[in-house]
């Protein structure tokens, strides 16, 4: 069965796709356009500020790409032909003799008036010590041109091109000895809840251990941002009030809990007073509630505190929000559909973003999808998306947003 579409339900909620385009309108609109240069090992995780343009044409020159023997197809008429130079990677060599072949190996430049490589193994050293080939030849084979990856002028990175391993690589085979990059986003992670105590003390009657302060913490420096921790922030509001004060500097104020309905919502008071404040009911399950607001022109997203729904919300909005400010442009993770591995008979008005598994090509969720229940995105390698007012069954097609794809 294809997945049921009934009537809109979802009423009142903001789609998740109105919530990411207005958050990614505001990073937008406020993009951070401090650059520093950095010595390129130290670029991982960080934004490209400028284009990487080609200054090389890679190859350099025309090069080996097998151990053997280099030649000009023309003088091949069967004969063995005398091997008058050797050339390794990393020397120049002379321009080929007419009438002979050169011994050649892999990476070595290609001798001017050479035309095609042949493979060691296609070779037949005679007892005088010329070469004989067995196998037919065409022009240019084995030899890598130059600027077949690379010409001088071509545009490698565009700016807004987030650096990991394979792009440090790419530019230091240009011979980048640094690169240009988005200074860090500033953000200040606060945990907001009167019963939250740091793993390491004795837990009193009514405290948890606070677990999103260091999910966030963490996952913000995999994400190349300077985290400022802010610690836990009791549930009043002189002392949220206070806090806030105290951010000055940063470039977002992160902050989980305390915007449940039905809760003094201190953030939200203080907001008010000394900025701006948007509540939105999303439709999405975990974390129907967020707020987006400004104090003191700083802009603050407020997520829900259940862990799940942090990790949800952090992932698909948060994580958007923050790699736009810096000029990202891609700043959605890759999706790929899967068939269910799973039943889901009765339909949502919001969308879920299960804890799930991919096993034999299809998606699995774990058992507990309590929004309080961390563990579950700890079982999972991804999150199953069942959009709102659907059902399924095992085989129905849903898209699978791996973990890994959200974490860096
Ligand atoms: P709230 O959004 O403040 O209503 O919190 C919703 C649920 O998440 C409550 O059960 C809180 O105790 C829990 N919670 C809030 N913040 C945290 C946190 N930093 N670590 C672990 N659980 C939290
Ligand atoms: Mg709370």
């Amino acid at each position: 069965m294809n997945p049921v579409g009934k009537p809109g339900k979802t009423g009142s909620l903001m789609p998740v796709e109105v919530a990411l385009a207005r958050l990614l309108e505001m990073a937008e609109a406020s993009r951070i356009v401090e650059r520093e240069f950095l010595p390129l090992a130290q670029v991982q995780g960080r934004v490209l500020a400028e284009d990487l343009v080609s200054t090389l044409d890679l190859p350099p020159w025309p090069n080996s790409a097998m151990d053997g023997y280099a030649l000009r197809l023309a003088d091949w008429t069967g004969e063995p032909l005398v091997v008058s130079q050797k050339i390794f990677a990393g020397q120049a060599p002379e321009p080929l003799q007419p009438g002979t072949c050169a011994r050649i190996f892999t990476g070595a430049p290609v001798p001017a008036g050479a035309d095609c490589v042949e493979m060691q193994e296609n070779a037949q050293v005679q007892a005088d010590e010329r070469v004989g080939f067995i196998e037919t030849m065409v022009m240019g084979q084995n030899i890598r041109p130059q600027g077949q990856e690379t010409t001088v002028g071509e545009l490698i990175l565009p700016a807004g091109t987030r650096l990991g391993p394979i792009e440090q690589g790419l530019a230091a085979s240009l011979g980048c000895a640094g690169l240009h990059v988005v200074r860090k986003v500033r953000v200040a992670v606060l945990s907001t809840g009167d019963e939250l105590i740091e793993p390491g003390q004795a837990l009193g009657p009514g405290q948890i251990y606070n677990s999103n302060r260091v999910l966030l913490c963490s996952w913000l420096q995999r994400l190349g941002c300077e985290v400022i921790d802010a610690g836990i922030l009791p549930d009043n509001l002189q002392t949220t009030r206070a806090k806030l004060g105290e951010l000055k500097g940063v470039d977002l104020i992160l902050s989980t809990g305390g915007v449940s309905v039905g809760e003094a919502d201190f953030l939200g008071i203080a907001l008010r007073e000394e900025g701006e404040l948007a509540l939105w009911k999303l439709a999405i399950k975990p974390g129907k509630p967020l707020t987006f607001g400004h104090f003191r022109g700083v802009p603050v997203i407020g997520l829900p505190g259940n862990p799940a729904s942090t990790l949800v919300t952090f992932a698909l909005l948060t994580r958007p929000y923050l790699l736009r400010r810096q000029g990202v442009q891609e700043v959605e993770p890759l999706k790929v559909q899967v068939p269910a591995g799973f039943d889901w008979p009765v339909p949502g008005n919001r969308r879920e973003y299960l804890r799930g598994r991919l096993e034999n090509g299809r998606a699995i969720i774990y058992k507990n999808q309590s929004s309080g229940v961390l563990r579950s995105a700890a079982w999972a390698d991804g999150l199953v998306e069942v959009l709102e007012e659907r059902s399924l069954e095992q085989g129905d097609s849903v898209y699978f947003i791996p973990l890994s794809e959200v974490l860096g």
